[in-house]
């Protein structure tokens, strides 16, 4: 079965590292994009078993209900939904409201991802967050009433300013929280963003290599404490909590993306549509070309598939390798294999190969060993 997702490209505001293609002051467009979401939905031929549904931004709380909504039965109309489909929504808490948690349960949004950061003001104004700790607590506490179980937060580390005490400060709030998962990042400072601009000219500095080593260890000895299962490199969740549309991704798995910049992937052909706001919406309406394609080469395929299944602690499975290409992995990679477990940076598992808990930390090296 397949997954969905729907780019819903608007934010409050604009953060100041954020390089995601999403727009701020724009909501006379929120009508339009939508009318064309639901006309490229309506296009839609290919498979329509789906299980899992994904809403993404952008922040999709600062769409008004009705448009979800009508986002959501247009996804209804199209696809075959699974029963228990997992349908989830990011949010940010200045744009949650209790009245609209409530409505996204009765419209059966089982899932909320809310994107708090840090639970640190300054830090948040540092990073031209619009909400507050208290915010952020309140809007958690508006999806937990509405009867919304299944709660994910972000966070970040490594950002200026924050100390490590500040960090185990954002983590052990956590064991007072309803979240079901958390996603916990390390700041990237994306090239041209208002961040990158001041950190090159030397007014920000981001933490070193020390300093995140120090969050890191903290981080996955704390988690594991608090019942939390490091499944992916970014990503814990409390038992039965793993994200099963992000697995996909992860998996190999087929996927398909709706809205300005969505990415699909059906096994074999990545596409991607305009990132443009106008060129998308005039696109839609005219019928017009919204997608770029990408055949994936053999090689370049297996060499995807291991750095993605290797962002998850289960690791590679040699069977489902050899299903997938008709090769074995030891043929393709058995050197690199052979150099990252004298490394110490990859362990073998029942099934294949996993990072090592030093690997984790060194995940973006092991990674680039596979590229060939
Ligand atoms: S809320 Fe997310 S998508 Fe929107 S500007 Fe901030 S980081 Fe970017």
């Amino acid at each position: 079965m397949i997954g969905i997702y729907i780019h819903i490209p608007f934010c409050t505001g604009k953060c100041r590292y954020c390089d995601f293609p999403s727009y701020s002051g724009v909501s006379s467009y929120y009508e339009a994009y939508v009318e064309a979401v639901c006309r490229e939905l309506s296009a839609y031929t290919g498979d329509t078993r789906a299980d899992t549904v994904y809403f993404g931004g952008g922040t999709p709380s600062v769409l008004p209900t009705a448009l979800l909504e009508k986002l959501l039965h247009t996804v209804q109309q199209v696809f075959s939904l699974a029963p228990a489909t997992e349908i989830t929504a990011e949010a940010n808490p200045e744009s949650l409201r209790r009245e609209q948690c409530e409505k996204w349960a009765a419209l059966g949004i089982n899932r909320v991802s809310l994107g708090v950061q840090t639970f640190h003001d300054a830090l948040l104004q540092s990073l031209g967050r619009l909400h507050t700790a208290a915010q952020a607590y309140e809007a958690l506490q508006a999806v937990a009433a509405a009867g919304i179980t299944n709660i994910s937060l972000d966070l970040m580390y490594g950002l200026p300013g924050q100390t490590l005490q500040a960090f185990k400060e954002d983590i052990q709030t956590l064991s007072r929280l309803p979240v079901t998962h958390v996603s916990i990042y390390r700041l990237t400072v994306e090239e041209h963003t208002p961040l990158w601009h001041s950190v090159q000219a030397g007014k920000e500095r981001v933490a070193n290599a020390a300093e995140v080593e120090a969050m890191q260890q903290y981080l996955y000895g704390t988690m594991r404490q608090m019942g939390f299962e490091h499944y992916e490199i970014s990503a814990y969740a409390k038992p039965g909590y793993r994200a099963r549309h992000n697995c996909k991704y992860w998996r190999y798995e087929p996927y398909i993306g709706f809205g300005a910049a969505a990415h699909s992937f059906d096994g074999q052909t990545r596409r991607c549509n305009v990132r443009s706001l106008p060129q998308y919406i005039r696109s839609c309406t005219t019928s017009g070309r919204i997608q770029e394609e990408t055949r994936i080469a053999a090689a370049r395929a297996m060499e995807d598939y291991c750095f993605l299944a290797l962002r998850m602690r289960d690791g590679i499975d040699y069977d489902d390798f050899f299903q997938r290409f008709q090769v074995s992995f030891g043929s393709q990679f058995g050197r690199t294999e052979r150099r990252l477990y004298e490394q110490g940076l990859l362990q073998r598992t029942e099934k294949g190969c996993a990072l090592t808990p030093l690997g984790l930390a060194y995940g973006n090296y092991v990674f680039s060993r596979f590229l060939r």
